[in-house]
This record gives C-alpha cells, sequence and structure tokens, in this order.
C-alpha cells in the first residue's frame, strides 16, 4: 500500500514538475522595436476633413434606395480636400460608386499591395437620435472627440489612409511596389457591389496583391486586453455566415382537439435542440494562435493552463465556452432570430418556420453545419433549408508569420509603443472576404484604441473618435507605407 502511495505521489510531483516548465518555457515572443516619431504637416486640418466626411450621409443604398447624391458628393469632397493624391494617383469608379486608387510603384516586378476600407455608414436607429450628446451627422468637434455617425465604422480610417497617402506625395515619397487604395460603397450590405467587383476587376487584370489591409480588429486597452498589456489584434481570417430556415409541418385544426405533436411544438424542440447541442470547440487555427502570442502575458494560473494544453483543453474549451465573445471565438454560433408561425389564437398551424443564423468558424463549411443540423434535429418532420443569398464559408487563414504580418507588427509597435500584438479571428464579416482569391495574405486591423465602452458605439449612439488617436492612426498609415511598400 505505501509503494503504491510513494508511486502515486511521485507521478504527481512529475506532473507539476512538467506543468511547472513548461510555464516557465511559456515567455513572449519580443522583438525590439524603437519608437518612431512621425511629424504630421496638417494635423488641424484632417480634423476638419474627418468632420466634414461624416457630415456628408453615405448610408448604404438599401435596394437601390436612398440618397445617391450623398456618394458623388463624398466623391467631389475627395477630389477637393487631397488635391496631390488626385493627381498623383489614378481613380476608377466602379459599380458605380465604389472607387479603387492607383499609386504606381517605381518597381513593377514587385506585387502591389492594397489598403481597404469602405465609406458608407449605417443609419441611425430611428427614435435613438435623441440620446446622441451632439447630432449623428453634425462631425461635432468637442471635448476632444470628432462625433458622429461613421467615426468609427470606418471613416476616420478611410480619412487617415488618404491623409497619410496625400503627406507623402507632398513629401515627394514613391513606393517601390504598386499601392492600391480601394474603396468599398456598400460593406454594411456584404460587399457585393462594391468590393466584390473591385476584386473581380483586379482579378481579371491577373493582379495577385502582396498582401490587403482592412478593418476587422482593433487595439483593446488595457482593460479590455486579456493580458496586461494593450493588446493589438490582426485579424487573419474572418467567420463565414449561414443562415438555415427550419420549416415545420404538422396537424392543423382546431384547437379544441390538438393532436399530441403540434406544429409549433416541433419547431421549438427542433430550436432547443439545435441550442442544446452546440458545434464543437476547438483552440486550433487563428484563436489558437492567439492564445500561443497573449498566454505568456496572462496572471499565473492562466499562464499555467494556456501553457499545458494537452492536460487541460477540455477544461479551457468549457471555461471559454461560457462567455458570448469567447464562445464565438471557439465554435461555429448558433443563433436563432426570427420565428413564425399560427395565426388566430383557436386556430393550430400546419406549418410554422424559424431562422437561424450561424456564424462558421474557419474548419467547419456551410455544409458541416447543415449536417449538424440535420443530425441533430433528427425529425422528419421538420425540413432544412438555407435562407436568403448571404452565405460564405470561413476565409482561408493568412499566415501570421508572413514578412507581410511581421511588418505590420512592426509598425502598430513603433506607433503605440507597449502594445502586445497577436494574429486573431474577426467574428463578423469584413471587405476582405471578397479579395482572398488574389492575395493569400489578407489582415484586418485598424489602429484605434478601444475601451469596454466603445464597442456598443459602433453601429450604436454617440459613436466618436479620440482625436489624439485619430493623428496616431494618421501617423501608422505613413509609417506603414514606408514599412510595406518597399522590397
Ligand atoms: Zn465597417
Amino acid at each position: 500500500m505505501k509503494k503504491i502511495l510513494a508511486a502515486a505521489l511521485c507521478l504527481l510531483l512529475v506532473f507539476i514538475a512538467i506543468l511547472l516548465v513548461n510555464t516557465w518555457r511559456f515567455t513572449p515572443q519580443t522583438s525590439e522595436v524603437s519608437i518612431t516619431h512621425v511629424p504630421l504637416a496638417d494635423g488641424e486640418g484632417s480634423v476638419e476633413r474627418l468632420a466634414r466626411a461624416i457630415q456628408i450621409k453615405t448610408i448604404s443604398l438599401e435596394d437601390e434606395t436612398g440618397d445617391r447624391d450623398a456618394f458623388l458628393s463624398f466623391h467631389r469632397f475627395l477630389e477637393d480636400s487631397f488635391p496631390n493624391l488626385h493627381e498623383k494617383m489614378t481613380r476608377e469608379i466602379i459599380a458605380p460608386y465604389s472607387l479603387l486608387y492607383k499609386w504606381e510603384g517605381s518597381n513593377p516586378d514587385l506585387k502591389p499591395m492594397a489598403l481597404l476600407a469602405h465609406f458608407d455608414v449605417v443609419p441611425v436607429e430611428p427614435g435613438t437620435d435623441d440620446l446622441w450628446t451632439y447630432p449623428p451627422f453634425s462631425g461635432q468637434v468637442a471635448d476632444g472627440f470628432v462625433w458622429g455617425r461613421g467615426t468609427l465604422d470606418m471613416k476616420a480610417t478611410f480619412m487617415a489612409i488618404l491623409e497619410s497617402m496625400e503627406h507623402l506625395i507632398k513629401q515627394d515619397f514613391v513606393p517601390q511596389r504598386t499601392l492600391y487604395f480601394a474603396c468599398g460603397h456598400d460593406e454594411e450590405l456584404g460587399g457585393m457591389k462594391g468590393a466584390a467587383r473591385i476584386a473581380s476587376h483586379l482579378e481579371q487584370k491577373k493582379i495577385q496583391l502582396a498582401f490587403t489591409l482592412d478593418e476587422g480588429m482593433v487595439i483593446l486597452d488595457k482593460d479590455l486586453s486579456p493580458s496586461r498589456e494593450p493588446l493589438a489584434i490582426i485579424g487573419i481570417a474572418e467567420k463565414g455566415y449561414v443562415t438555415l430556415k427550419l420549416t415545420a409541418t404538422g396537424q392543423g385544426g382546431h384547437s379544441s382537439m390538438p393532436p399530441g405533436k403540434t406544429t409549433l411544438a416541433i419547431l421549438g424542440r427542433a430550436i432547443a435542440s439545435l441550442e442544446e447541442n452546440q458545434m464543437p470547440a476547438t483552440l486550433a487555427g487563428p484563436v489558437g494562435y492567439l492564445f500561443d502570442a497573449i498566454g505568456p502575458d496572462m496572471p499565473f494560473l492562466k499562464k499555467l493552463l494556456f501553457a499545458n494544453q494537452w492536460a487541460f483543453k477540455p477544461l479551457l474549451l468549457k471555461v471559454l465556452g461560457t462567455g458570448n465573445t469567447t464562445n464565438a471565438m471557439i465554435r461555429t454560433t448558433t443563433a436563432p432570430t426570427i420565428i413564425q408561425g399560427g395565426v388566430k389564437a383557436n386556430v393550430l398551424p400546419t406549418t410554422a418556420h424559424a431562422l437561424i443564423n450561424f456564424r462558421i468558424l474557419p474548419g467547419d463549411r456551410i455544409k458541416d453545419v447543415i449536417a449538424h443540423a440535420k443530425h441533430v434535429i433528427d425529425d422528419s418532420a421538420v425540413e432544412i433549408t438555407i435562407d436568403g443569398k448571404i452565405q460564405s464559408n470561413p476565409s482561408p487563414v493568412s499566415s501570421h508569420r508572413s514578412m507581410e504580418f511581421l511588418r505590420i507588427q512592426k509598425t502598430i509597435q513603433q506607433i503605440f509603443p507597449g502594445t502586445c500584438v497577436a494574429p486573431g479571428l474577426v467574428l463578423g464579416g469584413t471587405d476582405s472576404k471578397h479579395y482572398t482569391k488574389i492575395s493569400d495574405n489578407c489582415y484586418r486591423f485598424i489602429p484605434f484604441i478601444f475601451g469596454p465602452k466603445d464597442t456598443s458605439r459602433i453601429h450604436g449612439t454617440n459613436e466618436r473618435v479620440l482625436i489624439e488617436n485619430y493623428m496616431d492612426a494618421q501617423k501608422y498609415y505613413i509609417q506603414l507605407i514606408k514599412n510595406t511598400s518597399v522590397n
């Protein structure tokens, strides 16, 4: 008995020793980057121009209704605001409100690069105008911020890119590789008319891009960051999207004599089964790379768990599965969004429908989601079909070890010192998905710092951007173009 106890104790000590050694070896991959000071020639003017960009109501043109003139006047506003850029760069108008700028590089042997942005914005939710501190399309400059719909998503980025190119052109800078600036006008509707057409236009010209850089992820400040430092996440992939329609069929008739299985109960059971049986969770792919990068900076206990995934993966997945955001990072999510059925309190409906929206993790495909739903529901009374036109498999995963990724990382650290940079997964959708055919390196990051209350401002009330951050964003794009447009 004593021998068994001694052996067990020995094993336990070995186990603890392995955990501790792995934790000790789990160190951040640091690279020494020095802060770079980038002077801005016209900081004050750039704030005025951003304010004017907000005042032009480029609300996405749903079903071809809406204010087309706003998009045309935005084009004219850009011409007036950036004269040097419009002289130096060529501009194509595509489909018919998106824009494609081209800045010819000095070395035609280098693959071109593309910065992506969109200038459409979502509308303000009816009835919420009064909740705004300043009117949503005023572009008010106050309290250190520029206020208004579209500041964060994503006119500040859009304008910072233009300011940086205008600045570099004025300084006679010439990129070695050709630089495209692709401006979509319908990202908020899926980008099918804008980004998709710009990408096929480039594809027809047989152009392959060294990399693309779009919105998607940001810098999380210390309060939001899971590590001890502010965290910049560069999205290397985005989730896919599909909505399934469940149609339940049952016996109709008078509600005074219901059958054992009513249509609505059949549908309810199907929805409940989907919610109770989620698709499998994993730490592989972009989210795994994220935790590999930030794990060493975490407090000891979390660091120990991430350093020893061979022992603690089931526990980690369970814990991550309890938070809405972390759950969305580790699995394809299931969200029932619409339910319809029945017309009168005393009539049994013969059919009822529900829509279930899935956001698909890289590794899963639309066909896997359908197979999962059929398997879990397992009821011949429920038909499962794809709903709507919008559907996409997850994007391919771009490398987080490529030269282009490392150059973006370096730029972030030059302008935002002390920031940890990691690859990650974009949980929503961006225009980037349309460019994966013409580039292996599609990255998603904008240089804006988000605190706990900022995420809800996107598409929400009191959207605003800190002027100081806007200045840094311009410096970031100037430095980024210098770092990436060379061989
Ligand atoms: Zn956006």
